[in-house]
């Protein structure tokens, strides 16, 4: 059966709601999104000819602050993977407590087959039909798969120049030289990181010595891998979408992140074996390290997972029905809108930043990002303990709680 992730998004809600005995007319409110937007647009290819693109800015919720979340190039993009996504971006927001609703964006296309400045003028277009949704205080567009700081800058450029005036605040995610904020580029692996170093703690392992097996070699698997590298964790495999590498020795990170940027891909690499994504995911290891596309670990997998430990650095890598089976088997499951906050948080300071006209150091930028993640993992790993349930249902129950009281402290309009 192919998994639709906005209705595993949906179980995955539906757990908490349950267990927190939510209203009808809430989990209602909060099961759906609540502004969507279909985009249909051309562009003009570089020999001349027209293509049209499909693209869609969702917000699932606005309750707590501006929609905020990534835009997402991908050709497995479509309206349910926005959703679902968008969704996501409501609990994690909720989760490490920042003011912030969830959304997401996308636009069903291979960026790798467009000239730059194909993808330029695509963005643009994009940028201007969606326009009538995003703000810098109505919803906050971010990198995400397929997308990355010089794709902000055009979508800052050209809501900017519709405004007649420079809105560094409208993107997050940009470069540095136009507002964006020190340490989010690798702020995602680093929050990730920042939740293996209490987990371990919680779980009394070490990371040093540990083997980790990451799959997605992009902005997030690249650094998780070299930041872990530098805790003394064993880098036993990596992957790409087209395949990936195992040395049960261990992966000299920064030697293939430079083959990878020189070659455009890690195939060929000499000092390890080529395995498949499918095979990664099954390796001996003790942390698992999804950081690529959603639903990897399935029914159709999940027996053979070997890994203790899984750090979703992705958004939706574990069906609902796989995750029992991992919870049922004792294994520690950090959750996507935990785990991977540390992007969406950075983005936060960046926005902060940008509206004050305030830049903050690296250094600053860090110490905030892992003082926000220590203490949502601490809250999440309290609550999971207190109502024996898993790491994923305790960061819903907390997120979802958040999002449903400030819906009633705000009150139902009219
Ligand atoms: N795309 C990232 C995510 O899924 C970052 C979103 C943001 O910074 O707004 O969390």
């Amino acid at each position: 059966m192919v998994a639709n992730p906005y209705d595993d998004a949906r179980t995955m809600f539906d757990r908490a709601a349950d267990m927190m005995n939510l209203e009808q007319g809430m989990r209602e409110i909060l099961r759906t999104p609540q502004r969507e937007l279909t985009v249909t647009f051309p562009v003009k290819l570089d020999d001349g000819r027209i293509e049209v693109f499909t693209g869609f800015r969702i917000q699932h919720n606005i309750v707590r602050g501006p929609a905020k979340g990534g835009i997402r190039y991908h050709p497995s993009v479509d309206a349910d993977s926005i959703r679902a996504y968008a969704m996501l971006m409501t609990w994690k927001c909720a989760t490490v407590n920042i003011p912030f609703g969830g959304a997401k964006g996308g636009v069903i296309v291979n960026p790798k087959q467009l000239s730059r400045a194909e993808l330029e003028r695509l963005t643009r277009r994009y940028t201007s039909e969606i326009s009538i949704l995003i703000g810098p205080d109505r919803d906050i567009p971010a990198p995400d798969i397929g997308t990355d700081a010089q794709v902000m800058a055009w979508i800052m450029d050209t809501y900017s120049m519709h405004s007649d005036h420079t809105v560094p605040a409208v993107v997050t995610g940009k470069p540095l030289n136009i507002g964006g904020s020190h340490g989010r580029n690798e702020a995602t692996a680093r929050g990730m990181v920042a939740v293996l170093r209490e987990a371990s703690e919680a779980l009394s392992f070490q990371l040093g010595g540990a083997r980790v097996a990451i799959q997605g070699f992009g902005n997030v698997g690249a650094n998780c891998a070299r930041m872990l590298e530098e805790f003394g964790a064993v880098v036993v495999a990596v992957s790409d979408s087209a395949g990936g590498l195992y040395n049960p020795r261990g992966l000299q990170i920064a030697d293939v992140i430079a083959y990878h940027d020189r070659i455009g891909s890690l195939a060929g690499y000499p000092e390890a074996d080529p395995i498949t994504n499918a095979e990664l995911l099954e390796l001996p290891c003790d942390m698992l390290i999804p950081a690529a596309v959603g639903a990897q670990i399935t029914m159709d997998n999940v027996d053979r997972i070997k890994a203790r430990i899984i750090g979703e650095a992705a958004n939706g890598p574990t069906t609902p029905e796989a995750d029992r089976v991992l919870f049922d088997r004792g294994v520690f499951v950090i959750p996507d809108i935990l785990a991977n906050a540390g992007g969406v948080t950075v983005s936060y300071f960046e926005w902060v930043q940008g509206l004050q006209e305030f830049f903050w150091t690296e250094r600053e930028v860090n110490a905030q990002l892992e003082r926000v993640m220590g203490a949502a993992f601490q809250q999440v790993l309290r609550l999971a303990k207190e109502r024996h349930t898993d790491m994923r249902t305790a960061a819903y129950l907390l997120a979802v709680e958040r999002v449903a009281s400030a819906t009633m402290t705000r009150g139902i309009y009219p």
